[in-house]
């Protein structure tokens, strides 16, 4: 029977309950808006399946890239709606025109939620474009794929590391039908605090929510939030909920102790944004958006080569350099005690509190700059 002694022991991939024979596992939110395994004790009958196929427990082995490419998809229009180089897009195109089934993350119908779906168009391949800062419901998906994939159609399944991760425990075997893509991820932030920051600020009638919006550049993204008689279009910098995100002050735990990193959620691409493009590959940056993949298996060779993308070689190095998000987690900052607590008792406003509380004061960043000026000098001579 699942068991969890804290609550970083599980990621919230669904995988226990969609094998659990007896279905006596359904997931519930706590209170800080995350679900977690409850067991009906009752009608469990120990077979341990669950305990099988939980990623947290059955960590898989850390493993390097077999090819690192910096891309971009030759679609501009395609590139500039999403969040890096567009490179998801393509990878599910291919899955598409030959039949198969996209899974991946989209935003539910009140814009409050992240559900992970099955997209069988390049229509509905649209609504799971672009990176949502929120942790998805995974629901039955893998059960999905799992039927879709014995009726011998192709499958392009995308998540986070640990929902890979989570999806290849559940299948207990590799099917040549399958590609997996994973994104590498900076952890995933409460759907309750995403639900009361939008509920605070927008009100009920939200109609889109643009978290890397390109209008202005990839660099400098902003968040494009519509609702009634509310249009919001700013940079992400300047985004509390995204300042939060950033401060890693509301991930759920287990992105603190993340065990699907490096390779480890055995994903055959993961892609990420290509941060360090201007110093690594200056001839190839635009500020359109490059994508970082990292190339993990033969299966995600073969289905790179097989779609038409710009692309330059780089190498590990670079990559982990720009984006140490690939091999770490990210820690726990102090505060997000201090940020529970506020939210408890005042909501989403406690972002704000908090945020401004860790803010460096005039006086250092000042002095920053100072530091900054003179580091300059220094290395010009
Ligand atoms: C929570 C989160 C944290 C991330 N952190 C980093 C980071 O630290 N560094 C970095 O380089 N890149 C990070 N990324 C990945 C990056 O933002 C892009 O998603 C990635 O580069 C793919 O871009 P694209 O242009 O190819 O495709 P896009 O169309 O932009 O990507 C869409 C893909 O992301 C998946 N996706 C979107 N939201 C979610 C979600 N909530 N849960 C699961 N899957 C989701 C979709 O299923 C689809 O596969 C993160 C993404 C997410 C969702």
């Amino acid at each position: 029977m699942i068991h969890l002694s804290q609550k970083s022991d599980c990621c919230g991939c669904h995988a226990c309950v969609q094998v659990c024979p007896q279905r006596c596992i359904s997931m519930r939110e706590d209170d800080r808006g995350f679900l977690y395994p409850e067991v009906d004790a009752l009608s469990c009958v120990e077979c341990g399946l669950c305990e099988t196929v939980c990623p947290v427990i059955n960590a898989g082995e850390s493993r390097r890239p077999l090819r690192v490419l910096a891309a971009k998809n030759p679609d501009e229009s395609v590139r500039l709606a999403s969040s890096s180089g567009g490179l998801f897009t393509m990878l599910a195109e291919r899955v598409i025109a030959e039949g198969g089934v996209v899974f991946g993350a989209k935003f539910d119908e009140s814009w409050g939620g992240v559900v992970h779906t099955a997209a069988e168009s390049m229509d509905e391949v649209a609504a799971l474009r672009g990176s949502k800062y929120v942790q998805s419901v995974m629901g039955d998906a893998y059960q999905r794929a799992y039927a879709i994939l014995r009726q011998g159609r192709k499958v392009l399944f995308s998540g986070t590391p640990c929902q890979i991760a989570g999806l290849k425990k559940f299948l207990r075997r590799d099917y040549d039908n399958l590609l997996t893509l994973d994104v590498v991820c900076h952890g995933v932030p409460s759907p309750l605090v995403w639900r009361e920051y939008l509920k605070d600020n927008f009100g009920e009638n939200v109609r889109v929510v643009n978290m890397r919006d390109k209008s202005k550049g990839w660099s400098a993204y902003r968040v494009k939030i519509e609702a009634d008689c509310n249009k919001y279009c700013r940079p992400a910098s300047e985004n509390v909920y995204i300042e939060g995100f950033l401060k890693d002050l509301y991930l759920r735990p287990s992105c603190y102790v993340c065990p699907s990193k490096a390779g480890r959620s055995g994903s055959d691409i993961t892609l990420g944004d290509f941060w360090g493009i201007t110093q690594c590959h200056p001839d190839f940056a635009d500020d359109k958006g490059v994508s970082l993949a990292l190339i993990g298996s033969k299966k995600g060779e073969g289905a790179v080569d097989g779609i038409d993308i710009s692309a330059e070689h780089s190498t590990y190095e670079n990559a982990v350099r720009y984006n140490p998000c690939i091999e770490c987690s990210v820690s726990e900052p102090p505060q997000s005690v201090a940020f529970w607590n506020l939210f408890e008792k005042i909501g989403a406003q406690a972002i704000e509190e908090i945020c401004r509380s860790m803010r460096p004061s005039a006086l250092s960043r000042i002095i920053l700059r100072l530091k900054t000026i003179l580091w300059h000098i220094i290395h010009r001579r």
